[in-house]
C-alpha cells in the first residue's frame, strides 16, 4: 500500500464512497500508477498477477470515464474487458458492479457453457462495460448481438494466460472488428515476447507499469514443504487441516481426476470439500465457490485453469496437494493467499517423484523452500536438501507446457460443459485448429474436444 489516497488519485465522489465501503484505505501499488494514467486517457500495460488489486487499477477509473460520457444505444458496448476464464469474467464483474453501485452504468457478463438467448437479451439495451470471455463473445458478434461503434476503451486481463489458452485467433478476431481509436490496458503477470508481440499491434505509446518483478513470489507468503510418499498425502493433508484447524483452505491438483478423488477423500474423513475444475458445469463452480466463501465447505479442490482468477478475500491457506507441472503455475498458485496486504501459508505436499519439478520451482524463485518432515508421515525417499545446489543460479525458461494428464491445458478449463451443437452455444474453449500452430496437441481420451466447425471469420466494422 501506499501513502497516497483514492482522492488524491483524482476519483468522483461516488467511486470514493464505494472503495470507502469496500474498507480500502490506500491504493495498491499498481492502483497508484494505473488509475492517474487511465485517467488521463493513456494507454497502459501493466505486469502485475492476481492478488495486487488489479481489478480495482483498471475499473475505478473506467468507471470514472464512462460516467462523463454519452449514453449507450441498443446493442452498443463502451468498454470491454476480456478475461480468459468464466470465472475471471464473473468476478471482474462483480467488482464493476461493486465499484459501480452509486453510478447510473450497466454492466454484463458474458461466457460459454450456459445458453446464449439471456445474454443476447440481455445486451439489447446496450452495456456500458461488458465483460466478456473471447469465444463467446464472438458467437454474440456473429448473430448481431453485440456491436462495437461505441467502444472506448478496451482491457485485456491476464493476457498471458489468454495466449497460454489459445486464445491469440479469437483475440485478434475481435481487434479487428473494433474501432481503431479506442484507449487499450494490458494486463499480464509475465511480459514473454508472444505477450510484447500482441502488444505491439494493440498499445499505443503506453505506460508501463510493473508492479511485483517477473516470477518473484509475495513476500508475504510464508511457504513450506512436506515431503511425504504420494500415498500418504491424502491422510497428511487431513492432519495438517485437523492439527492446524484450518477453515478455508484452497487446495491444488495436477488434474481433474485428482481433485474429485481428494474431495471425496476428505469428506471420508469428515472435512467437508468440494471439487472445481473445467468439466464442472458452471452451476456447479458457481456453487462450490459460493460454500467456500460462505464457510459452507472448508476444503476447495481446484486445477489451475479453475481456480485461475478466483478471487476470495484474505485466503489464509494454500496447498500444493500436486505440485504444477510449469513452475510459474506454482507462483500463480501461492498467488492466491497473502493478497493485497494480508500474510498467508502455501504448503506444498511433495513426493520423491517430483523432485524434477521441485527443482524448477526453486530455481525459477530462487529460493529455497523449508522442509518440514511431518512425524508419523516421513517420507522413505529423502528429498535433496536444494535444487539451487548453493550455486548462484540462472532461471531456466520454463519447457512449453507439458500436456496435463487431463488435456486440460489444451481443452481449456473454459469449455463449454456441452458441444457446440448442443443449444448452449459455444464456450470458450478455443477450436482444435486454433492451438495446432502453438506445438500443443490434444490428448486423447479424457478431454478430447468434438470436432468444431471453423467459426467465421468476422466482418471487420465499417
Ligand atoms: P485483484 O488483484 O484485483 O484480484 O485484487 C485482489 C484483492 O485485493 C481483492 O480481493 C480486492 O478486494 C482487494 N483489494 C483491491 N484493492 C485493494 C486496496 N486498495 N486495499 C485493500 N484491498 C484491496
Amino acid at each position: 500500500m501506499t501513502d497516497t489516497t483514492f482522492a488524491d488519485l483524482g476519483l468522483s465522489k461516488a467511486l470514493l464512497d464505494a472503495v470507502a465501503e469496500q474498507g480500502y484505505e490506500h491504493p495498491s501499488p499498481i492502483q497508484a500508477q494505473a488509475i492517474p494514467a487511465v485517467l488521463e486517457g493513456r494507454d497502459v500495460m501493466a505486469a502485475a498477477q492476481t492478488g495486487t488489486g488489479k481489478t480495482a487499477g483498471f475499473t475505478l477509473p473506467l468507471l470514472h470515464l464512462l460516467s462523463g460520457g454519452s449514453k449507450v444505444q441498443g446493442n452498443q458496448v463502451r468498454a470491454l474487458v476480456l478475461t480468459p476464464t468464466r470465472e475471471l469474467a464473473a468476478q471482474v464483474a462483480e467488482s464493476v458492479n461493486t465499484y459501480g453501485k452509486h453510478l447510473p452504468l450497466r454492466c454484463q457478463v458474458v461466457f460459454g457453457g450456459v445458453k446464449i438467448n439471456p445474454q443476447m437479451m440481455a445486451l439489447r439495451r446496450g452495456t456500458d462495460v461488458l465483460v466478456a470471455t473471447p469465444g463467446r463473445l464472438l458467437d454474440l458478434y456473429q448473430q448481431n448481438a453485440v456491436r462495437f461503434n461505441q467502444l472506448e476503451v478496451l482491457v485485456l486481463d491476464e493476457a498471458d494466460r489468454m495466449l497460454d489458452m489459445g486464445f491469440i485467433h479469437d483475440i485478434k478476431k475481435i481487434l479487428a472488428v473494433l474501432p481503431p481509436k479506442r484507449q487499450n490496458l494490458l494486463f499480464s503477470a509475465t511480459f514473454s515476447d508472444e505477450i510484447r508481440a500482441l502488444a505491439k499491434g494493440l498499445v499505443n505509446d503506453p505506460q508501463e507499469i510493473s508492479v511485483t518483478p517477473p516470477n518473484s513470489t509475495a513476500e508475504r507468503v510464508e511457504q513450506a514443504i512436506y515431503p511425504v510418499d504420494k500415498n500418504r498425502k491424502a491422510p497428511l493433508l487431513c492432519k495438517l487441516i485437523d492439527d492446524g484447524n484450518w477453515q478455508q483452505v484452497l487446495v491444488f491438483t495436477r488434474t481433474k481426476h485428482g481433485a474429485n478423488r481428494l474431495a471425496k477423500q476428505l469428506i471420508a474423513s469428515q472435512i467437508t470439500a468440494a471439487p472445481i475444475h473445467g468439466n464442472k458445469s458452471q452451476s456447479a463452480r458457481t456453487k462450490a465457490l459460493a460454500d467456500f466463501k460462505s464457510g459452507a465447505v472448508r476444503v476447495l479442490v481446484a486445477t489451475d485453469i479453475a481456480a485461475r482468477g478466483l478471487d476470495i478475500d484474505q485466503l489464509p491457506q494454500v496447498v500444493n496437494f500436486d505440485l504444477p507441472n510449469v513452475a510459474e503455475d506454482y507462483v500463480h498458485r501461492i498467488g492466491r493467499t497473502g493478497r493485497a496486504g494480508a500474510s498467508g501459508k502455501a504448503v506444498s505436499l511433495v513426493c520423491s517423484e517430483e523432485t524434477k519439478e521441485l527443482k524448477s520451482i526453486e530455481r525459477l524463485i530462487r529460493q529455497v523452500l523449508p522442509r518440514e518432515n511431518v512425524p508419523g508421515f516421513e517420507p522413505s525417499h529423502d528429498l535433496p536438501e536444494s535444487a539451487l545446489d548453493g550455486r548462484p543460479s540462472k532461471p531456466k525458461k520454463p519447457k512449453k507446457p507439458k500436456q496435463h494428464q487431463d488435456g486440460q491445458r489444451q481443452a481449456g478449463g473454459d469449455k463449454p460443459t456441452q458441444g457446440r451443437h448442443s443449444g448452449q452455444g459455444s464456450g470458450d474453449r478455443p477450436a482444435q485448429s486454433r492451438s495446432g500452430g502453438q506445438g500443443q496437441q490434444r490428448p486423447a481420451g479424457e478431454g478430447q474436444p468434438r470436432r468444431r466447425r471453423r467459426r467465421p471469420q468476422p466482418k471487420p466494422q465499417a
